[in-house]
């Protein structure tokens, strides 16, 4: 036990006087006082600039990017904010993430290499292009995809590459580019929840051969539904747009139906545009709020036994946080299930989240697989190796370990954090009558 632990220890086990810290409490579950009776930051934060932004527009009648101002503003201050050279915005982000995929031209018998721990959308995308989705295990410490195993997972069908800068973190790019050029496969980073994250000093997003985000209502940066794409190719560019446009490139307007490849409308309204161009006047403020909180919050949690804030990699610049991790170790909270600490953490006021379950083992992979077309794509065979191909075992372990704080929660107070750290601070300090509850 180094000092600052046992000074956190002693002063959460001390009793009575008037010295006792407000760890020794009760918890709230055992019917002692909540650490926080007060609410979080609400989410969306929205002003006259909103209001003004969805009038202007609705009373302009021009609501598709076809006629109207908004999306192309959108696209060109995205681009600048991120030092991006391309930038299209689509009607999400993961229709961001098909348009892509199908610019690179990944389809039908391709495998597509993903971690397990993200939002579903980043393996229904690949699916949704007939690929395979291919699975390469978590590195628990990050909770990001393990780059030292993806070279063992590439075969002659890989053509692409798909990390995820989860929570706003990043993934190991150096690592992940190397692997990349050395086996000439085009990186699409999922960078649907990395709004303003930085790769030694690079927006994520910038450094592969596309980079998607989300701008749906959870994310960091929020019209509803939205996505863009980042790219640094114009022939890219080009062939994202004609595909989010019915098949139409850019100059195709009006009634000259010249069609480039196959494609959908994936296309952005301008209510969504407009939106974006009012919630980006405050993406650096919120950006930076929330990476000061979240430096504090792990300054005070990290000295509590059994919490282990995610880490980052070195090149990891600026975190987006738009969650904020960390690992829990039931054996140093004397057994305590993590359900139970959970529901221990929100009685005090401080809502918590388990986070995803492990998305390889989705009984719904497995249908999909076996479905008329894949079988006519893929052997039995090769289905059946996919199966030992995906397993993931220390993701497994992290999906029974991880907590998440909602990237809200980081845009308050400094004050803020000393609740959240209060509050495990109490439960650890009354792990064993929790236990018995
Ligand atoms: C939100 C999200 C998506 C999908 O974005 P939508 O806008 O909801 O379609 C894809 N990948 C990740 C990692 C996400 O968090």
């Amino acid at each position: 036990m180094d000092s600052v632990t046992r000074r956190t220890f002693m002063a959460a086990t001390a009793a009575g006087g008037a010295a006792a810290h407000a760890a020794v409490e009760k918890p709230a579950v055992l019917g002692g006082n909540k650490v926080r009776t007060k609410g979080w930051p609400k989410w969306p934060v929205f002003d006259k600039r909103e209001e003004d932004s969805v009038r202007n527009t609705l009373l302009s009648g021009n609501w598709f990017r076809g006629n109207g101002k908004n999306v192309a503003a959108f696209e060109a201050q995205y681009a600048q904010l991120t030092g991006s050279k391309g930038c299209l915005a689509t009607a999400n982000g993961t229709s961001a993430l098909i348009t892509s995929l199908g610019a690179l031209g990944v389809g039908a018998g391709d495998e597509v290499i993903v971690p397990p721990y993200t939002f579903v959308a980043t393996i229904n995308v690949v699916l949704m292009m007939n690929a395979m989705p291919v699975f390469v295990d978590t590195d628990p410490e990050t909770f990001q995809i393990d780059a030292k195993k993806i070279e063992a997972a590439i075969t002659d069908r890989t053509t692409c590459i798909m990390p995820v800068h989860l929570g706003g973190s990043s993934a190991d790019l150096d690592a992940i580019l190397k692997i990349a050029a050395k086996r000439n496969i085009p990186v699409l980073e999922d960078a649907c929840q990395a709004h303003l994250g930085e790769w030694r000093g690079k927006k994520v997003g910038t450094w592969g051969a596309a980079g998607c985000f989300s701008f749906q209502a959870s994310k960091n940066l929020n019209s509803g539904e939205g996505g863009a794409i980042l790219t640094q190719s114009d022939d890219l560019l080009e062939k994202a747009y004609a595909f989010h446009n019915n098949s139409r490139g850019r100059k195709n307007t009006g009634y000259d139906f010249a069609y480039v490849a196959r494609g959908a409308n994936l296309r952005m309204t301008e209510f969504q545009g407009g939106l974006l161009l009012a919630q980006m006047t405050r993406l650096e403020e919120q950006s930076k709020r929330r990476e000061q909180n979240a430096a504090y919050l792990t300054s005070l949690l990290k000295e509590i036994p059994g919490v282990m804030p995610a880490k980052m990699y070195d090149g990891c610049t600026r975190n987006a946080y738009h969650l904020y991790m960390f690992r829990y170790d039931r054996e140093k909270f004397g057994g305590l299930d993590r359900s139970k600490f959970l529901k221990a953490m929100s009685a005090e006021g401080i809502p918590c989240s388990p986070g995803y379950g492990p998305l390889n083992k989705e009984p719904f992979l497995k249908h999909t697989l076996q479905t008329r077309g894949y079988q006519r794509i893929y052997s039995q065979k090769e289905i059946g190796r996919w199966e030992e191909r995906s397993r993931c075992p220390q993701n497994d372990k992290l999906c029974t370990e991880a907590v998440w704080l909602t990237q809200n929660m980081l845009i308050g107070e400094r004050s803020d954090m000393d609740q959240i750290a209060e509050a495990v601070r109490k439960i650890h300090a009354h792990a064993a009558a929790l236990m018995r509850a």
